[in-house]
């Protein structure tokens, strides 16, 4: 099935005389006939529900039509992205261990990485995603054990060279998790480029419409743990919470997801509420539709603001004077996302003024849904980092995230023209 089909009729098949429509099985708990069944439950042994911070049906169904439009054996829900990326990482690495990111990524989950999995004994470093395979090779140590980065990366808009950071994660024996919120799976599939892992905040244009928080992590099945059994010990070795189940001999390709959802879920909970991925369903349906239209809304925005004089610089790989844009034509042909970045003539202050003059575009903490929206990260998400931090992650401090959403391209426009006389 293509993606436009995979996201009206994947995940949940009702059978005869079953709802058309997803039900929300709105139950912590399933109910069995005796305590063995339930027992072998939790043994691994056999599979099905009798938690709902273990799996819940809605959760799994829409879990599935996720895994199924990545092109992976399975997935997850979680209770945002935050959580999503973080039970990547934490799935394989421990107190001792080390990963290499990508410096142009998300604020939070630059924040998680270099403040809080340090915390937590997991030291990470941060490359520069435009940095040759040799370079790249340098930040390697015995003991990494991923390297993570962002298809196109929010605000900054670097698209990543998928297959350079796969060739060099193989090369040292390490999954690469590639975070693919803003381009999705309508317009760029990791797996099929040699990622590993796939990791989503579905807040954003999978929802769609800022009505959930919510994450998902997708398991391509294709890295083979057992090659590095002395480096993903959780993986090929008995787990003492499960009666010594190993992952990669119970459960093969799928062993990674497996291991996420009995064992980090299990201890850790942040599960996503069925009413949420109910909802989140419901944004899957027109995923492709919207995608398309935020794409071409985009252009002829990116287009406006690239030839006003107003306007100091424009980051939209979909432009072809992009410094991405060849990358964008390799991995993402179809189009890339709806977000733009963009400096104004005037710093700081000529970007708060234009941002408070929009009338149709709003200021919010979000991204990537169907309304058009801004946000200044030097002042809001990037806030905690220092200017040589903003300088790295490629995110300047005269930064603005224009969202574009799905409205009329010539309204959004005309919005930011009367905008930009104002500042
Ligand atoms: C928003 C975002 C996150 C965090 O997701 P939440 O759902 O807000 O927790 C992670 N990665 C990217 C690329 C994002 O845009």
């Amino acid at each position: 099935m293509k993606p436009e089909t995979i996201c009206i009729q994947g995940g949940y098949q009702p059978k005869n005389g079953e709802p058309r429509i997803l039900p929300i099985v709105q139950s912590t708990t399933f109910k069995y006939d005796s305590s063995v069944e339930m027992g072998k439950l939790f043994d691994l042994e056999e599979a099905g529900y009798f938690y709902t911070r273990l799996q819940n049906p809605t959760n799994d169904w829409v879990a599935a039509k996720i895994a199924q439009l990545e092109g992976g054996v399975a997935a997850m829900l979680t209770s945002s992205g935050q959580a999503a990326n973080f039970y990547s990482l934490f799935n394989i690495c421990s107190a001792g261990d080390h990963i290499v990111a990508s410096a142009a990524i998300y604020g939070g989950t630059f924040n998680l990485l270099g403040v809080t999995m340090k915390k937590m004994g997991i030291d990470v470093t941060f490359v520069d995603p435009d940095d040759d395979a040799k370079t790249l090779d340098a930040a390697f140590r015995e003991n990494t054990r991923a390297m993570f980065a962002e298809t196109i990366s929010n605000p900054s808009m670097v698209v990543l060279d998928i297959e350079k950071f796969a060739s060099v994660a193989h090369r040292h024996g390490v999954p690469l998790i590639v975070d693919n919120t803003f381009a999705t799976p309508i317009h760029c599939r990791p797996f099929e480029f040699g990622a590993d892992i796939v990791t989503h905040s579905t807040t954003k244009y999978m929802d769609g419409h800022a009505a959930t928080v919510g994450g998902a992590i997708v398991d391509s099945g294709n890295f083979d743990w057992t090659r590095y059994p002395d480096k993903f010990p959780g993986l090929c070795t008995p787990d003492d919470s499960y009666h010594g189940v190993t992952y990669t001999e119970r459960f093969g390709k799928a062993a990674y997801i497996t291991k996420a959802t009995a064992q980090i879920m299990r201890d850790l909970g942040s599960i996503q509420s069925p009413q949420n991925a109910f909802l989140l369903n419901l944004g899957l349906e027109t995923l492709a539709l919207r995608m398309e239209k935020h794409c071409s809304n985009a252009m002829q925005v990116a287009a406006f603001l690239e030839k006003d004089p107003r306007v100091s610089w424009v980051s939209y790989p979909g432009l072809p004077g992009d410094k991405y844009h060849a990358l964008a034509e390799k991995y993402m042909p179809n189009g890339t996302c709806g977000v733009i970045s963009f400096g104004i003539k005037g710093g700081r202050e000529a970007a708060t003024r234009f941002m408070d003059s929009l009338k149709l575009a709003a200021i919010v903490t979000h991204v990537a849904d169907a309304r058009t929206c801004v946000l200044h990260p030097a002042s809001t998400t990037h806030r905690q980092l220092t200017d040589e931090q903003l300088q790295a992650c490629k995110t300047p401090a005269d930064l603005v995230r224009l969202s574009v959403g799905i409205e009329d391209a010539e309204d959004i426009i005309a919005d930011l023209d009367q905008a930009l006389a104002q500042a």
